[in-house]
């Protein structure tokens, strides 16, 4: 479990451009470029993370086993979770496409890759997620034939 004082820590560690709004970490950084966070656990154990991840599930949610937390602002160095969505493997890959037909080609590379790549206990969880990702860009109509493969 995340405490609050682990959250706490981590709010001091980054400042907000207020021009980007981009929250920039200003704690360590990985040689690629992600910033890097230590969390203390409830036993006592510090938990290192990346920290836009660390921002994702203390702001957001948990994020299911297999998939990625992408910037949609492209700054590795942000842990603004507005600027964070999951995506698989293949969403970091890609890039961010615009259309909605690129969108949902890749939708459907992710399906695949969700299926071969996690557990079936965790595989509804994945879908899930990368429905959130979709739902910004398709309608409800699209939303809804995607939800009975749930
Ligand atoms: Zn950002």
């Amino acid at each position: 479990m995340i405490t609050d004082d682990a959250k706490a820590n981590f709010e001091k560690k980054y400042v907000v451009n207020r021009f980007t709004g981009c929250w920039n970490w200003t704690a360590g950084i990985t040689s690629d470029g992600y910033g890097v966070f230590g969390a203390k656990m409830e036993d006592g154990a510090i938990k290192t993370y990346r920290a836009h991840r660390f921002s994702f599930e203390i702001y957001k949610s948990e994020i299911p086993e297999g998939m990625m937390v992408l910037h949609e602002c492209d700054n590795r160095k942000c842990v603004n979770p507005d600027h964070l969505i999951v995506g698989s493997h293949v969403d970091n890959m890609n890039g961010v496409s615009s259309s909605i037909a690129e969108q949902e080609e890749k939708f459907q590379d992710n399906l695949k890759w969700i299926i071969d790549n996690t557990r079936l206990n965790n595989r509804k969880k994945a879908i899930r997620f990368a429905l959130m990702v979709l739902r910004s860009v398709v309608s409800t109509e699209h939303l809804q034939r995607y939800a009975q493969m749930l």
